[in-house]
């Protein structure tokens, strides 16, 4: 048996489970016919220390239990759209906890292994251009430095899923530094006690803040830092042009990791109202409402917190509402300096707002490209003919003039830039492509290009260029769906 463990590497413990029992349910993955493996992430399987060869990839289809697992599927709950409602992990399982060479602790989730006592209605069953999709988009924020969870591998079920069509089923597996959402705290609260609220927020503490510890406000230390992680993560979407799409409490994680890749995509055209999800009518998750609504999140979870902080409800209101309130200070320092870096601008001046507004009303009076403008200026080109107009060239000339005053040389400043301005990201248009080839002609090799361009971002090497390629007009309405 160890030398089994030792020949895969698995090392999974479950802490989890120690938490009262109303948190999770014992369950197994449900096995399927026919299991193929589709991608495995070989550097991510390094970094968990796994060395897995072929006849134990059946593991990720949910056939075979890796060496030491007892897989359990989460409880928690949410609220969607604004309503809360009881989930729970409908069609995953937690396989455990792997420990990795340097100490690390990784959720390893099956999604799409079949239904759970929380599948409501579902089939518990996912689909494969979907996991796909969660595959290629999670690797790229993760290359492009955004905390996330990730993807070690996809498998096809061999059996049919059954969406508006029949689809191929497929199982992706899921790494993350913790599955615990605002929803499991809304779970606690809804469901339990204080006392298994504060045993959940103990867990959390000692798992993703363990400095916090032995401090007496430990609570409301666990609170800031979640909007810390939070104010950052939402800064960084914005910088990049991401769109989670789908903002609920329980898709959001108390890591600070993005998580749940459904209807998510890039902003092409920079216009701050854009929406892609087919089931956000409103725009409730439009690209700048998301620092609004996860505020909106914030206070659902600070709310589950309120017995832990005060034994007097309006002194706990306050502790609250001061901490949810720096959000938008902790934002604003996020996207300035993040801004500052994608202009290469070494120093703070108080104009910095203003140029920054400036070109940001230019794109979308222009409706330019997001991406490739700053792509254009980090690489002294910005020759997207929609740019082709005074405000613009007055811009440039302010910029540019303000770029080469300051001490650090112009070289440094370009370097800057490249560090902070993808080269390419996974366009939807491109996307999609990789995923009609891989669903429907079983051809992988789009979408392994688009991953190997994707891996360095900021590169701006040459087999990049074709890829910061605009959609053909006709493809640039893009929604995306939760067909799952
Ligand atoms: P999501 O929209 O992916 O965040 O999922 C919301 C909830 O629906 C979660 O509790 C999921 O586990 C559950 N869910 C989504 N798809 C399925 C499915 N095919 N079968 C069972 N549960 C599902
Ligand atoms: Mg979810």
């Amino acid at each position: 048996m160890s030398n089994q463990k030792n020949r895969t590497g698995w090392k999974l413990e479950h802490s989890y489970s120690k938490l009262p029992s109303f948190f999770y349910s014992t369950q197994k993955p449900v096995p399927v016919k026919s299991p193929e493996p589709v991608i495995y992430n070989q550097e991510l399987a390094q970094e968990l220390g796994l060395k897995l060869d072929k006849n134990d990839l059946d593991v990720f289809a949910g056939n075979k239990l890796p060496e030491g697992s007892v897989p359990l599927s989460m409880a928690y709950a949410g609220h969607q759209f604004g309503y809360f409602t009881i989930l729970g992990d409908g069609r995953a399982v937690l396989l455990g906890e792997q420990i990795t060479p340097e100490g690390k602790r990784f959720d390893i989730q099956l999604k799409g292994s079949g239904r759970t006592p929380y599948s409501r209605g579902g089939d518990g069953r996912a689909v494969l251009g979907p996991m796909l999709r969660e595959y290629i988009i999670s690797e790229a924020m993760h290359s492009m430095k955004i905390p996330t969870t990730r993807s070690l591998a996809v498998v096809t079920t061999g059996e049919p899923v059954y969406r508006e069509s029949v689809k191929a089923g497929a199982v992706l597996t899921r790494v993350a530094s913790s599955h615990i959402r605002v929803g499991t705290f809304e779970f606690a609260a809804k469901k339990g006690t204080k006392d298994d609220v504060r045993a959940l927020a103990d867990y959390t503490i000692a798992r993703h803040f363990p400095s916090l510890q032995n401090d007496e406000n430990r609570y409301v230390l666990l609170l800031k830092e979640v909007v810390q992680a939070q104010a950052s993560l939402i800064a960084l979407w914005l910088l990049t042009g991401f769109i989670h799409g789908v903002m609920n409490t329980d898709n959001m994680a108390i890591s600070g990791e993005t998580i749940d890749y459904g209807p998510c995509a890039f902003m092409d055209i920079y216009d701050p109202d854009t929406v892609f999800s087919s089931i956000d009518y409103h725009g409730r998750y439009a690209y700048q409402r998301q620092p609004k609504m996860a505020v909106w999140n914030l206070a659902r979870f600070s709310e589950t917190l309120l017995p832990l902080l005060s034994d007097h409800v309006d002194q706990a209101v306050q502790i609250a509402k001061e901490a949810i309130d720096e959000f938008h200070v902790l934002f604003h320092e996020h996207w300035m300096s993040g801004m500052r870096k994608k202009l290469g601008l070494f120093q703070e001046e108080d104009q910095d707002q203003a140029l920054f507004d400036d070109l940001l009303n230019i794109l979308r009076e222009n409706k330019a490209d997001y991406t490739n403008t700053f792509r254009a200026l980090t690489i002294e080109r910005p020759e997207d003919i929609r740019l082709n107009c005074s405000a613009f060239d007055n811009w440039y000339t302010h910029w540019d003039n303000r770029r080469s005053n300051q001490t650090p040389t112009k070289d440094k400043a370009m370097q800057m830039m490249k560090n902070a301005n993808p080269s390419v990201i996974p366009r939807n248009h491109r996307v999609e492509d990789a995923l009609v080839a891989a669903e429907d002609k079983n051809d992988l090799s789009i979408m392994e290009k688009l991953l190997h361009v994707l891996k360095d971002p900021y590169a701006y090497s040459p087999d990049q260029e074709e890829y910061a390629q605009l959609p053909r007009p006709s493809s640039c309405i893009y929604r995306t769906y939760c067909g799952t």
